[in-house]
């Protein structure tokens, strides 16, 4: 047994963290991981307190306090099973979870001791695992004769395909791009999440003998698939793009976020593409979210002259996470806190933005602080190349799959019953962004095992029906 409780006597610390001069030269992930006495230590600093909050604010409500006293102990592999019993890829959320806002922000002893480390304890769980030879692939007792197709590889997806071959259907993923993880591959960077960890997780999964249809972009091919499989489940995200309707918007040099990000994660997959290039430029990124940061830290990463973040609000309102703020301000970005762009300027291509200063007004009856313009101010800023990273909306799925009682919410996302998941289509289930709307990959996860056990039901009684 080991004593916990140890927040007193020992200091929090995280695994080192590449000095930002250095990192600013890679897309290697920036943190270390723990040694095996660092996570022990770390991980006996847990309170062990009766409501444990770092678990109610957990999407999947893991038993964070349990494994964290069995890392503390060295039983290791019953920590990675109790981590992986509500957990589908533990080791992804333990990189890229915002724990500032959920595990980690809400850990008691986080006023005055700060909190335990918990994201990097369970990525040490969950690293020791995979190299333990701990983690394995799906084996299943019987087939059970039903057939699932998933539509969409990303985090929703994959966690249900999981669940459901767990439960011994067949399960078929289909998906447009021609590598599995959705944003998790293609959105998110290496210096936050390195790919080698999604495609390690691509072979389990077909090891457990998941089949995967890649390159497969389902449109109006989609009541054939409806057809196929015994249930559906659509988690195809939400990648509309957002856009500014300002003055000089058509200038050349001016991306989207995900057409950016998506070239700078192929040309280091190795992917013979053409890729956008920030380097030697003064990169102007306009947006505060997840996305943003990723944009800005790529730039660095490019060899941009200068990279300068535009947000309308300030730092206390940004959505993103407060450590991805910090990481970019150490690598040298600029933020222009309660600034919104007014006009792009130039001849062929963007060469200057013109900026409104904006201030935060009253707090309306809903809690929310509308940003206002302040009227005569604002400024120049030279920018030879924009990044817009404003958000992003559903695509219209009802026209797309030309399935027109396909339901959708007034924000554009499938509408399903809550409990069971299941659209305006019977047998056609859905689950994260696209339900959600943009969040977070440990909703998607979450959305995603929780879509998996109502199809199972489904399945389960329409197969005794038929009986
Ligand atoms: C740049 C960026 C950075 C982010 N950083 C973080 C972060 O640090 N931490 C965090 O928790 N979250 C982050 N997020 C959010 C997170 O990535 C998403 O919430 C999560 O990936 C949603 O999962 P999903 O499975 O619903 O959709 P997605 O991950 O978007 O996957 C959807 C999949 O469906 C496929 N698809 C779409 N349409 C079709 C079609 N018609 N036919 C076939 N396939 C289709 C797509 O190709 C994709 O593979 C970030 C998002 C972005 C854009």
């Amino acid at each position: 047994m080991t004593d916990m409780l140890k927040f007193t006597s020992t200091e929090q610390h995280y695994p080192a963290t590449a000095p930002a001069e250095e990192r600013k030269h890679d897309f290697k992930e920036i943190y270390a991981n723990f040694d095996p006495a660092a996570a022990a230590l770390q991980a006996s600093r847990c309170s062990q307190c009766g409501v444990p909050f770092c678990q109610i604010h957990c999407p999947l409500q893991n038993n964070i306090p349990d494994w964290l006293k069995l890392t503390a102990e060295g039983r290791l592999e019953e920590a990675y099973a109790m981590s992986s019993a509500t957990n589908t890829f533990p080791e992804i959320c333990g990189r890229i979870c915002p724990q500032d806002r959920l595990c980690e922000g809400n850990c008691v002893i986080e006023k005055g001791f700060k909190s335990v480390t918990i994201g990097a304890v369970e990525k040490y769980i969950t690293e020791t695992a995979f190299a333990e030879g701990w983690v394995k692939p799906i084996k299943i007792k019987r087939e059970s004769g039903v057939s699932i197709g998933i539509i969409g590889a990303g985090p929703a997806g994959l966690a249900a395909a999981d669940m459901l071959r767990r439960y011994g259907h067949a399960v078929y993923v289909y998906d447009r791009y021609d590598r599995v993880g959705g944003l998790m591959m293609y959105g998110i960077p290496n210096f936050k999440l390195e790919k080698q960890i999604v495609l390690r997780r691509h072979e389990l999964l077909k090891a457990g003998g998941i089949k995967f249809h890649l390159n497969h972009d389902v449109g109006n091919n989609f009541a054939a698939l409806r057809a196929r499989h015994d249930a559906i489940l659509i988690a195809t995200g939400v990648y509309k793009a957002r856009d500014i309707e300002i003055p000089g918007a058509a200038l050349g040099n001016i991306f989207p976020a995900m057409d950016y990000l998506t070239a700078s994660n192929r040309k280091n997959l190795g992917d013979k593409i053409t890729p956008i290039s920030a380097e030697g430029k003064n990169v102007v990124v306009i947006g505060g979210g997840d996305t943003a940061m990723d944009c800005v830290r790529t730039a660095v990463r490019q060899g941009a002259k200068k990279v300068t973040c535009l947000y309308r609000r300030d730092r206390a309102n940004m959505p993103g996470s407060a450590r991805e703020v910090k990481n970019a301000e150490e690598e040298g970005v600029e933020f222009m806190w309660l600034s919104a762009p007014k006009a792009f300027a130039g001849g062929h291509s963007v060469e200057e933005i013109l900026v409104q200063r904006m201030r935060l007004a009253t707090q309306d009856a809903a809690g929310r602080q509308p940003v206002i313009a302040v009227e005569g101010e604002h400024f120049t800023l030279p920018c030879d190349m924009a990044i817009k990273a404003l958000g992003f909306d559903a695509q219209d799925l009802p026209t797309l799959f030309t399935a027109p009682e396909l339901r959708v919410s007034t924000y554009g996302t499938l509408a399903v019953d809550r409990k069971k998941f299941m659209t305006s289509l019977p047998g056609v289930f859905a689950a994260g962004d696209i339900v959600r709307g943009a969040s977070l990959v440990v909703w998607a996860i979450k959305d995603g095992r929780d879509a998996a056990q109502a199809m199972h039901q489904y399945v389960t009684i329409k197969q005794r029906v038929a009986a």
